[in-house]
């Protein structure tokens, strides 16, 4: 059997004319965890199959339909990650992270889940986690918040919104979870096969559902800020003050939950109306109970992840970050002699000047064609050596994007004479 093998449907290629603007925005997150005293945790793309049902919960989108599983060689079940928090503390419970001391971490990399495949919602995507355990909050839980909005003003953006929510303790969501249960009970018959099938396992993942049918239903429903714990609901008051110190602005959204029993007090999520249909590029939650769920010690942790898919199109469309990444210098050569001197050249060049970014010609050519390589590289300024050069030991230096004269130095002379066009 011949002919092409194609890849896999919602997993897509990131190509060299994109890479740019990725690496652009994933030095701005890498810059700005460090700088707050974040650290990379790097963990597995594979789990045991256990560890998300135990972590995610079995009812939910991802554990009932979006996981890849498969058993290994040796009959494990195992899943490529839908996320990173379960891997985070897995990792953090087998290495002791969270014994007597706090933790902030960073991480990231692709994800994977059977999802329906659409602008902004892909099989392979990427996310870029924050989490950090140890605190009690509010401070962690403002700061996380305030990591995110440095983010966005570091790339420019300026229209992503805020919703913050607070789901209170698993005890005082109890009542919650029977007044809802009884509530849309009531309007059983109005409820799609999916909601009718969790209302009694998990009924807060209801006020989750995109139905449009259920909407008004939704929006009529009780609220659980009438639920809230008194400590849950100072807690909420106080992360609220902090973010008005700092002058986040955000909207209370009481429908926004995480229907998950070890998730409490603070969620948020950060929305845009730039992206269609999938605008949510940022989500987090506080989860004190997952750590301790997952076989740890109680230890309360909070969390948020981007969708880098989702995030970078937003930075494309908002057009604020300019990606020139070709090199310094393009090194024209031509002739055989001439290649082979260049050769040797460019590499004494990046031995004694090694913060240039010098791409060598290959493949030959005439000068005519190794210049049109030479300006579609993006590089300011080209080094030229044909047989004159050769013979005289000189090379030519000629600046691609303005319009100083060209030169003719010593080829010990080159790379004073790129720093003084580079400047
Ligand atoms: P949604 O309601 O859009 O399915 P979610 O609640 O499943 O989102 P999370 O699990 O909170 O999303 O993931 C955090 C972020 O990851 C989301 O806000 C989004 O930006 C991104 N994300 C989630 N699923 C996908 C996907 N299939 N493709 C691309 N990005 C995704
Ligand atoms: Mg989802």
């Amino acid at each position: 059997m011949s002919g092409k093998i194609t890849g896999i449907r919602g997993m897509g290629d990131i190509l060299p004319d994109e890479t740019p603007l990725w690496q652009q925005v994933e030095a701005v997150l890498r810059d700005t965890l460090q700088s707050y005293g974040y650290r990379e945790l790097r963990v597995p793309v594979v789990e045991r199959t256990e560890l998300f049902k135990r972590s995610i919960g079995e009812v939910t989108d991802i554990v009932e339909k979006e996981m890849y599983t498969f058993d290994d060689r040796n009959s494990e079940s195992l899943t490529l990650r839908p996320e990173a928090t379960a891997g985070i503390v897995r990792a953090g419970i087998a290495h002791g992270l969270f014994h007597n001391q706090k933790q902030k971490i960073w991480s990231g990399g692709p994800m994977f889940r059977y999802e329906k495949p659409q602008k902004g919602r892909y099989r392979q995507f990427h996310q870029f986690d924050v989490e950090a355990f140890g605190f009690e909050g509010p401070d962690i839980d403002a700061e996380l918040i305030a990591i995110s909005a440095r983010i966005w003003k570091k790339l420019g953006l300026d229209s992503i919104e805020l919703q913050l929510n607070s789901l209170g303790t698993p005890e005082s969501r109890n009542a919650y979870r029977n007044e809802l249960i009884e509530y849309f009970g009531a309007h059983e018959n109005s409820l799609d096969d999916e909601s009718r099938e969790r209302l009694q396992r998990n009924p807060m993942r209801l006020l989750d559902s995109k139905h449009p049918d259920m909407q008004a239903l939704i929006k009529a429903a009780p609220r659980i800020a009438d639920h809230l714990d008194s400590k849950s609901a100072e807690h909420f008051a106080s992360l609220q003050e902090l973010l008005g110190d700092i002058g986040i602005t955000y909207t209370v959204n009481s429908r926004l939950v995480r229907g998950l029993d070890y998730y409490s007090r603070t969620v948020f999520e950060w929305v845009t109306d730039q992206l269609g249909a999938q605008g949510a590029i940022c989500s987090g939650g506080r989860y004190d109970g997952l750590v301790d769920h997952l076989g740890g010690r109680q230890t309360p942790a909070i969390g948020w992840a981007i969708g880098m898919e989702r995030l970078v199109e937003m930075v494309r469309i908002s057009n604020k970050l300019a990606t020139d990444t070709g090199p310094d210098v393009y090194f024209v050569a031509v002739g055989d002699q001439a290649s082979r001197q260049a050769f040797k050249l460019v590499e004494s060049l990046r031995d004694n000047a090694p913060d240039l970014a010098i791409e060598l010609n290959a493949g030959a050519g005439s000068f005519k064609s190794q210049f049109k390589r030479a300006d579609k590289s993006g590089a300011a300024i080209a080094l030229i050596l044909g047989e004159a050069e050769l013979d005289s030991k000189s090379i030519g230096v000629k600046a691609l994007r303005n319009t100083e004269e060209q030169e003719t130095v010593s080829w010990d002379g080159i790379i004073t004479a790129i720093r003084a066009r580079l400047n």
